[in-house]
């Protein structure tokens, strides 16, 4: 056991000595603290250096963490081991998750693979994918296109006609795949759906940038294109559960709070604040937490693919027995709550039906004690605590916005979703204020008759994520 722990030490004291020069000190804060003395038990010891190392290791070391790659497993079992080493028994949930289009262009400029987003519809290609002559079919009105593009790949400008259009009039015209370029400029291409219909060639978007680059590419010379695209199935995502008891209570019988944050990213984006920065403000709080009595049960869940629909936390309530679900009595969920976006001021608690619950309740109480004014309520799903408010449990997603538009960072769900874009301020910040309105919570039983909705199953259609769907 010695040995063990000598190593982890000596682990430690490698990952300090690599990690924290890339890390600012821990800032000095000019807040007033004027918490209860249970609101310092958590602000005197949360350290968002450490927070910061966690998201330096899921964002950097390990990267993009998109849903069923090795990558997300990594990140699962990081996050186990430092449960583990804070001394909690840790389980892992695996479920299934739905088959996934994976992709790759690459052109003949360069040798460049390109950037892509998949459009929901496109068919899949052999393993060598579909090669061919990079045809340019403007806007891909039929009139766009000639006897050239007969086994070749139409490159296709967004706009004017529907993503489905394009296709339908590339696919009569005898194009082997399509390509489409973004109209606008963007950080990542879009993607594009193509309603309820299935492609029989593959299609695939880049941005305007690389768009435009290939047309000058083409003006002088050939350019090919080869694009890959294959269904990957039967993958397995899971979630990571550590379960804190309360002391000296029956087992059946006590309450139980749920604080959660997604680990998965989207494809390219290392997901440095959406969502290591949730995962790595939980992680602490679950540190700080395990050596203080609560009266509640506090689970601390970390989600797996919650970015193709929120799979994971879904899939954990719904393997709750009707006991545990009538014992729940809230959920903490963070999601994106370092960014260093300066227009993002304000601290967003969003509820699914945008009223005020218990969740909202102790994270305003805690506010009001600790002198800091950056909350606001507001209704939105796109999120974990989506699949607690639905089976009758008060809910809800701690977020970093823009507070007049309700805006997110403009580098969300991009390549862009580094660490240097976090604000080990702010982290620091959300865990003083998330982690006091938790602790005040868990520490003592909530009355009676201020529980909240039970086991009323709700039901209704949510965003998903913030990303809207595109026909055109
Ligand atoms: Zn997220």
């Amino acid at each position: 056991m010695k040995k063990h722990i000598v190593v982890l030490a000596i682990i430690a004291l490698l990952f300090s000595m690599f990690q924290v020069p890339a890390v600012a000190a821990k800032p000095q804060s000019d807040t007033i603290h004027s918490g209860s003395p249970f609101d310092n038990k958590i602000i005197k010891r949360f350290d968002s250096k450490r927070a910061m190392q966690h998201i330096s290791y899921l964002s950097e070391d390990i990267g993009p963490r998109v849903t069923g790659t090795d990558q997300e497993k990594e990140a699962a079992r990081y996050i186990q081991q430092q449960m583990e080493r804070y001394g909690y028994d840790v389980s892992t949930q695996e479920f299934d998750i739905a088959n996934r289009m994976q992709g790759q262009l690459v052109t003949s400029m360069d040798d460049n693979e390109l950037a892509i987003r998949i459009a929901t519809g496109s068919s899949s290609t052999t393993e060598e994918g579909v090669s061919g002559a990079i045809y340019h079919a403007g806007l891909g009105e039929p009139g766009d296109f000639s006897e050239e593009v007969v086994g070749n790949i139409a490159l296709i400008q967004r706009g004017g006609l529907s993503f489905w259009e394009k296709v339908e009039h590339a696919t009569e015209a005898g194009a082997a795949g399509v390509i489409i370029y973004d109209n606008a400029d963007g950080l990542v291409p879009p993607t594009p759906s193509l309603g309820d219909n299935t492609a029989s060639i593959p299609v695939v978007a880049i941005t305007q940038a690389d768009g435009e680059a290939l047309l000058e590419e083409i003006e002088g010379s050939e350019v090919t294109a080869t694009i890959k695209i294959s269904e990957i199935t039967n993958q397995k995502s899971q979630n990571v559960i550590a379960v804190k008891k309360p002391k000296g209570k029956p087992s059946d019988n006590h309450d139980i709070v749920y604080v959660t944050a997604h680990y998965d990213s989207v494809p390219y984006a290392p997901g440095a604040n959406d969502n290591a920065s949730g995962t790595s403000v939980v992680l602490e709080l679950a540190r700080i937490m395990k050596g203080y009595p609560t009266d509640k049960e506090v689970r601390f869940v970390f989600f797996g693919a919650e970015e193709i629909g929120l799979v994971g936390s879904r899939y954990y309530v719904s393997q709750l027995s009707d006991n545990e679900l009538a014992r729940s009595t809230a959920n903490f969920n963070l999601d994106m709550v370092g960014t260093n976006w300066e227009e993002a001021t304000a601290m967003f608690v969003n509820v699914v039906d945008g009223a005020p619950n218990l969740v909202w309740q102790s994270a305003n109480d805690a506010a009001e004690r600790l002198g800091n004014d950056s909350l606001i309520l507001f209704e939105r799903g796109a999120s974990d605590h989506v699949a607690f408010y639905e089976a009758g449990i008060d809910a809800a997603n701690f977020i970093r916005r823009e507070p007049e538009t309700a805006a997110l960072e403009p580098w969300y769900h991009t390549p862009f979703d580094t660490i240097d874009k976090i604000s080990q301020d702010r982290i620091q910040e959300a865990g003083e204020l998330i982690g006091s309105a938790i602790y005040d919570f868990v520490r003592k039983e909530t009355p009676r008759g201020k529980k909240g909705q039970g086991v009323n199953k709700r039901v209704g259609n949510y965003l998903l994520n913030e990303e809207p769907v595109r026909n055109r």
